[in-house]
């Protein structure tokens, strides 16, 4: 839902509240919109991205890059946000936890949304898995495709920690058809995950149960992650636990 600056309050004194402004040009009056209409889209859209609050204050400044695979990885984000709508690709950042791989992603929706005005929406795959599962019951009052809806029209989806949840064949399919529609549609899709990827093209789950190993291909299946690394560009991370180094660094003795 839009407010318009009548229902934000109207308290703009520039323009009255109505979101225009009238210049004196020498054709005549000009009107241009009025940057209170502007904050405000730009607000709407930094809601819609419904970046988890414990991310909302990371930015591509404030990523500390401790080693060489972390500074590549900022380099990459921020060429992607720069060079934004040209990529083709989206990016899948693997690495195990407390590198920053939610901080790098979060900070390029948030400076999508804040340089570029585009529409992008953040994801935990658990939380998503959550909702698809919690739709199925009989006395929900969420439909799938209400989930679903922001998940396949952004122009930037964030799927974040991909494969942290143990999914049935079913959710499984969904996921792979809202990462399918997504490429068929040329939207982009930035992806983490802690799992790490291997040289295996086949998953070594048991069919009946997909219970396996852990690498990337065991929790989201062949189809699923071919079709991503059809869609996006690998980038690595590693190092030294990235929260702890940083945390020990600010305290004092
Ligand atoms: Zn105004």
């Amino acid at each position: 839902m839009t407010v318009t600056p009548e229902q934000a309050g109207g308290g703009c004194a520039t323009c009255q509240g109505t979101g225009w402004i009238l210049d004196d040009a020498s054709g005549g009056r000009v009107a241009r919109r009025c940057h209170c209409l502007l904050d405000l889209r730009r607000q709407n859209l930094l809601d819609r991205a419904r970046i988890p609050r414990r991310y909302r204050n990371c930015t591509l400044a404030n990523f500390d890059a401790l080693n060489d695979s972390l500074r590549h990885a900022l380099k990459i984000a921020r060429k992607f946000v720069k060079d934004y709508p040209a990529p083709d690709v989206g990016l899948l950042f693997i690495g195990p936890c407390g590198v920053g791989k939610t901080h790098l992603v979060a900070a390029v929706l948030q400076e999508l949304v804040l340089k570029k005005n585009v529409f992008c929406v953040f994801t935990d795959f658990r939380d998503l898995i959550r909702e698809i599962q919690s739709t199925f019951s009989p006395d929900s009052v969420i439909s799938e495709s209400d989930v679903l809806a922001p998940v396949f029209q952004c122009e930037v989806l964030v799927l974040d920690e991909l494969g942290a949840k143990r999914t049935t064949a079913w959710v499984e399919e969904t996921v792979f058809y809202i990462i399918n529609h997504r490429y068929n549609n040329k939207k982009m899709t930035l992806f983490t995950t802690n799992y790490p990827d291997t040289e295996a093209e086949e998953d070594s789950r048991d069919t009946m149960y997909k219970k396996g190993g852990d690498s990337l291909v065991d929790r989201i299946g062949v189809r699923l992650r071919s079709r991503i690394y059809e869609m996006c560009k690998v980038v690595e991370m590693d190092g030294d636990d990235y929260r702890k180094t940083v945390k020990q660094a600010g305290y004092r003795f």
